[in-house]
């Protein structure tokens, strides 16, 4: 996914009120100009989807003129979310000619079909996200809809998916979806968008590195003037200055030479996610029990219920490569629990 410029997206998660995106694109303007980045495009979302109506959903139409100012004041290309046939007409209204389909709505085909047809035979660039179930002919399906409609250009996005396991991110990476994309559409840009992927600030930098190591084509990333007061997504906005450090901090050069082996890899780091946030629940758990055992009267070690968890941990007798290794794990889990209640 290597050879092209990479794109740099930032902007924050919704459009709260015009301070707001003034403040913020005039930040990323000014810092990133100072550190000789290019801020490619300023993204924000007029209408949010939230999965609860007390939610804060943007400040909707009347966003559109705040952002077309954004664009006219700092000549910086301005992106929105799009999830219907409306939103497409007001922003060709406004000038706004880059627009993205958001995950949720790209489940929908019926729907994205609908858009589809709204931007037909213009200069709209339109960014696809990967739909938030981990569905990749659905997502691709969704991209040849926009291929098909002689438009400006198509782009994904990869934002990850919604995943019943536990993770230590708000969505799981399944890397192997985006790099199965890409070996399917070698010309398509493909984006991460590590915000959303993550959740929270404090993962956004490594994972943004692993997207480029991976040979994603550039990040779309949420920055808010004021994080800690953001209407939405609050954990995972970066300042500007943060965004900008990070971007000076990133290796840009792509390691991708193997597909199979990154492909390989992305699964074993959606592994290691698992078992780290599974530890990290499991002793949190152990200490919920102590609390109870404790209030019970009831002794710390309990033989039978452990030989029932060692149990559990024999799921492949007939190939266990690793039993020496298994019987140290347990062993040591099983005395750091004691120590833990005791
Ligand atoms: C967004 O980018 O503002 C957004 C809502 O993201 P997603 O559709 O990926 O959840
Ligand atoms: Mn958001």
């Amino acid at each position: 996914m290597s050879s092209m410029e990479r794109i740099w997206i930032a902007g924050p998660c919704a459009a709260e009120s015009r301070e707001q995106l003034m403040d913020t694109a005039a930040q990323l303007k000014e810092q990133s100009a100072l550190a000789g980045i290019k801020l490619h495009y300023f993204r924000a979302g007029a209408w949010k989807v939230r999965s609860i109506p007390e939610a804060f959903s943007g400040a909707g139409d009347a966003a559109l003129p705040w952002l077309q100012e954004v664009q006219e004041t700092f000549g910086v290309p301005v992106c929105v979310e799009v999830m219907n046939t409306h939103h497409v007409e007001l922003c060709a209204k406004f000038g706004i000619r880059i627009v993205w389909i958001g995950a949720r709505t790209s489940v929908n085909p019926v729907e994205v079909q609908k858009i589809a047809d709204a931007v037909r035979h213009s200069d709209f660039t339109v960014m696809v996200k990967n739909p938030i179930i981990p569905d990749l002919k659905l997502w691709i399906g969704n991209i040849e809809r926009f291929q098909n409609a002689d438009i400006g250009m198509v782009m994904a996005v990869h934002r990850g998916f919604t995943d019943a396991q536990e993770n230590i991110y708000r969505n799981a990476p399944m890397w192997q979806i985006p790099i199965e994309l890409k070996v399917a559409e070698p010309d398509l840009p493909v984006l991460c968008d590590p915000s959303h992927l993550c959740g929270h600030v404090q993962w956004i930098p490594q994972v943004a590195q692993l997207a480029l190591n991976y040979g994603f084509n550039g990040l779309m990333t949420e920055c808010h003037i004021d994080p800690a007061h953001a209407l939405s997504d609050a954990s995972q906005q970066m300042a500007p200055a943060d965004w900008v450090q990070m971007l000076k901090d990133l290796d840009l050069r792509s390691e991708v030479s193997n597909l199979e082996l990154v492909k390989q890899r992305s699964m074993l780091e959606n592994i290691d996610n698992q078992i780290s946030e599974l530890l990290y629940q499991r002793m949190k758990l152990v200490d919920e029990i102590a609390e109870i055992k404790r209030n019970n009267h009831i002794a710390v070690v309990q033989p039978h219920q452990w030989q029932q968890v060692v149990k559990r941990y024999q799921r492949h007798p007939e190939d266990q490569p690793y039993s020496d290794f298994l019987d140290k794990f347990l062993e040591l889990l099983h005395q750091t629990s004691i120590n833990r209640q005791n």
